[in-house]
This record gives structure tokens, sequence and C-alpha cells, in this order.
């Protein structure tokens, strides 16, 4: 037998998975961890928890296959900031999470001060909180950490260093996925950019080095796991899942339908052009070497189904969404557009709020649960054609994940709206399977990606209808979308 363990450490569980060569997933096991608050828009986890969590969930999974792995993929959430003890490995403070905002007013002082177009050009990114540099730039206000930090005693990584830090007992590494995620590396050169370390005073004495993602980079120290495993793989989470998708060709995208849409585009091996609202970033190669993507999001995607459930009570669960959609053969006229935190890219309109248009008496809760669920797609749309647009690309197919994929009724209206195939892999924990691939090619498990893909079934939703319909579909949803937009900036 030979399997690969992927450590998937989330934003509130830690997750493994064994994953056989012939692509069976062999075990799973997840632990869940404290979130802390310590203020309004702060959010904070404890280092210790994110490794015990992994770990535990990585001795029931090897448990639970009755295996040793012959090497271990990571990946994680991805821009949050862990410090910690060089020599001790004892975490230096909280990790600040991703979706903390603590350094907003220090983002705005940088716009004013004009770097954001610096920012843009080198890193891909847009200068917001959510990323990493200002994120240590704030732990080094503490004068008693930026002395040692200054010393080198102190490391500071993303998630994925500290993991790898704490399971070989001190190797301090990250990958191109994740650094091009804290601000600090140059997309172009490949590197961390001395100007960017300058401008948030970040000394490069803490900084990780930066191996390829496909590769050996250590073993874990025998104290784990009973012997030592091979450390092969490691990508942040979205990079990860795009890959453990097979989308290392240019124009393979990936959408995951959950909370929100998250779609990530491989554009190839030149760092791409992003389209306002719209991020460039790092992505894995068919060898898990360097290439890049384009990444976006769309805010409300299944939150509508909870809005219609626990919202308007219109439906019991997001389940019955689908027989109600397949109930009735269009929307009646409605469109929903679900702008309830503003629009997205690439309308970008922050003042936007949720409409819906075309009601009349013979409207019914069908039609507009059926208009929502259009929404999922249409939005996700826009954000593919804003993408596309950029690039010259085109898609081949759509490969999905995330929990509204159990929508059949969807998945069809959207290969439908988008005139390509929509696959859905039969294991759509799409991130464990990155990082299993990622490290599964670098020992030799699988030779290439497309072998390893091999070893999964998508259900294959095909477009049924032409490009008249699909026509007349995009201008009703346009329209609405205007309506919003009148709406906003009235
Ligand atoms: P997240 O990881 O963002 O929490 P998940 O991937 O678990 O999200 O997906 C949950 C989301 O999918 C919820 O917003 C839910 O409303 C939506 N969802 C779940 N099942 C369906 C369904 N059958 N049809 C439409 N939406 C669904």
């Amino acid at each position: 037998m030979t399997s690969i363990l992927a450590l998937d450490q989330g934003t509130t569980s830690s997750r493994a998975v064994m994953v056989h060569q012939d692509g069976r997933i062999l075990a799973q096991a997840q632990h869940e961890f404290p979130q802390h608050f310590p203020a309004p828009g702060q959010v904070e986890h404890h280092p210790a928890d994110l490794f015990e969590s992994t770990l535990q969930a990585a001795r029931e999974a090897i448990a639970a296959a009755g295996e040793h792995p012959v090497a271990i993929g990571i990946t994680n959430q991805r821009e949050t900031v862990v410090c910690w003890d060089r020599r001790t490995l004892e975490p230096l403070g909280p990790a600040i999470v991703w979706q903390d905002r603590r350094t907003t007013d220090r983002c705005a002082d940088l716009k004013r001060q004009g770097v954001e177009p610096l920012i843009r050009r080198k890193t891909g990114l847009v200068l917001d909180p959510y990323f990493s540099a200002t994120k240590v730039e704030h732990r080094l206000r503490d004068p008693d950490l930026r002395r040692r930090a200054e010393r080198g005693e102190v490391a500071f990584g993303t998630v994925d260093s500290w993991l790898v830090a704490k399971l070989t007992g001190g190797l301090h590494l990250t990958d191109p996925t994740n650094a091009s995620r804290t601000m600090l590396y140059d997309l172009g050169s490949r590197s961390w950019d001395p100007e960017l370390l300058e401008l948030f005073s970040v000394p490069a004495a803490m900084l990780p080095d930066i191996v390829p993602s496909s590769g050996v980079m250590g073993e874990s120290a025998p104290e784990w796991f009973g012997r030592p495993i091979l450390i092969a793989g490691n990508a942040g989470d979205q990079q990860a899942a795009l890959f453990g998708q097979g989308c290392a060709l240019p124009g393979m995208a990936k959408n995951t339908y959950g909370t929100g849409a998250f779609l990530l585009l491989y554009t190839g091996d030149e760092v791409p052009e992003a389209p306002g609202g719209l991020l460039a970033t790092v992505a894995c190669d068919p060898r898990g070497g360097i290439g890049y993507a384009l990444e976006g999001s769309v805010f409300i995607a299944g939150a509508v189904m909870q809005w219609l459930r626990d919202g308007l009570g219109i439906v019991a669960t997001a389940a019955e969404s689908e027989r109600l959609a397949e109930s009735v053969p269009d929307t009646g006229g409605v469109s929903f557009v679900p702008a309830f935190v503003g629009l997205g890219s690439p309308h970008w309109e922050p003042e936007a709020r949720g409409t819906i248009t075309g009601l009349t008496r013979g409207t019914t809760r069908a039609h507009l649960v059926r208009a929502a669920l259009e929404s999922m797609a249409h939005s996700s749309r826009d954000l593919l054609e804003a993408m596309l647009d950029g690039t010259g690309l085109t898609i081949p197919r759509l490969r999905v994940d995330g929990g509204a994929t159990a929508n059949r009724w969807l998945m069809q209206f959207q290969a439908d709206l988008l005139g390509v195939s929509v696959e859905r892999p039969d294991y759509v924990e799409t991130t464990a399977l990155g990082a299993a691939a990622l490290a599964g090619l670098a020992v030799g498990v699988w030779p290439s990606l497309e072998a390893f893909v091999a070893g999964r079934r998508f259900e294959v939703s095909e477009p049924r209808v032409g490009p008249a319909e699909r026509e007349r579909w995009v201008r009703g949803w346009r329209r609405a979308v205007d309506a919003t937009l009148h709406w906003a900036r009235g």
C-alpha cells in the first residue's frame, strides 16, 4: 500500500486525509479549535492549537488507515501570521488571522502615501488588512519582539511555516503560493522584495526560505508519528484546491461554492495583469513549480440560500431549493441580485444592496428561490468573464467544489449559462487533494498531475442550451445589476 497524508490546516478546523495511490480516500479526521475575538474586528488563533489539532487529526487518520504514509503534504489557511522563537519553537503571541481588520487604519495611511500602485504591481494584491504584511508590522510594534527579531531570534511565517517548524523541529520554510499572500513577495522576481520589507519594517532575518511547493523539504521528527515521514508538498489552501482539481494549464479554473464563491483561473507562467477587484497570485504549474493565477470572489453565494431559509423562511433547507427551482420552468421574469454587502468584481460597488426585480402578482416562492440560485451562477459567470477578458483566455470546462455543488440543478444551470461543462469530483475536499498531489508528485507516488487526477471520478453537467437562450439570460441579469447599481449611485 502506498499513501500520502494531506494536512489541511483551515480557519475553523484542522483536517488530515490519507489518500491512496489509486485515488481512494483511506481515512480522514478533523478537529476544530477555539477562535478568539479579543476586540471587534480582531480574530486570533493560538499557534499551539493550530499545531495540536493538526497533529491529533494526523495521528487519527494514520491509525484509521492502518498504514504509514510515504510523505506528508501541507495546505493551510493563508495570510495568517505566526511568530515564534527560532530556538525553542515557543510561539511569541497569538496568530493574527487573515480575517483580522486591526490594521485597517494603517492600510488607509499607506494608501494616502500613494504606495498602493507599487504594491499592486509587485505583489498582485490590493492594499488591504487581509494580507500578512501589515499584520506582522503590527506585531513588531512590540519593542521587545522587534529587538529580538532584528537579532535573528524570531521566526515569522504563515501557518504552513509554523507547522513545518514544529513537525521538523526547527526548519523555517514556506512555498511560493503562501509567500505570494504576504504582500512581501515580488511575483516577477519570485522572491522576498527588499523594498516591501523596508516599507513594512520587516527584518529579512525573520523570514522563511522559499522552497518549491512540490519537493522533499524535510522530515517530521520521529516523536510525532513513531517514525520520520518526508514532508514533500506545501501550498496555500486555494492554490492547493486549484491543483487538486487538476487545473494547471492556462484557461483551467475552479470555483468553490460555499458561503461565498471562490474562483481561481490558472493563467500560465507569466504574471497576469489583474483587472480591478481581482488578484494575481502564484499557483502551481503541472509539476508543482511556479505558475500564476487570477483569483476573485463572489461575496454572497450559498449565503443567499441561508437568507431565504433564516431571513425570509421560505425554504426549510438549502437542499429544498433544488426541488423548488425545478418546479417552475423559469423565474417568471424575476431577477435577484444578492448584493447584501455590495457588489464585487467586476462591478465593484460597495454601496450596492440586494435587489429583486420583475415581481408580479404571479411570482411565487419557487420563482424567488430559482432566481436566487441563478444569481450564484450569474455572479460566478461575471467574475470569470472579467478574468477571461483580461487575459484573452477561454475555458474548456469549469471544475467545481464546495457545499452548494450538492445542488445538481445549480450545476446544470451554471453549465448552461457558461456554455462549457461543469465538473464536480467525487471527493470535494479538493484542498487536501492538492496537498496530497504536490507531495505525491515529489516522491514518485504519481508520475504526473494527470495521473493523480485520473484517480477521481467527475460528475459532469454538459451545457444544453444554445447561445441565444444564454444571451437572453445574461441580458436579464445585466438589467437587474444595472438597476442595483443605479439605486446604489442614485
Ligand atoms: P463554507 O465552507 O463557506 O462554510 P460550504 O462549502 O460548507 O461553505 O457550503 C455551505 C453553503 O452552501 C451554505 O451557504 C449553504 O446555504 C449552501 N448550500 C448547501 N447545500 C445547498 C444546496 N443544495 N443548494 C444551494 N445551496 C446550498
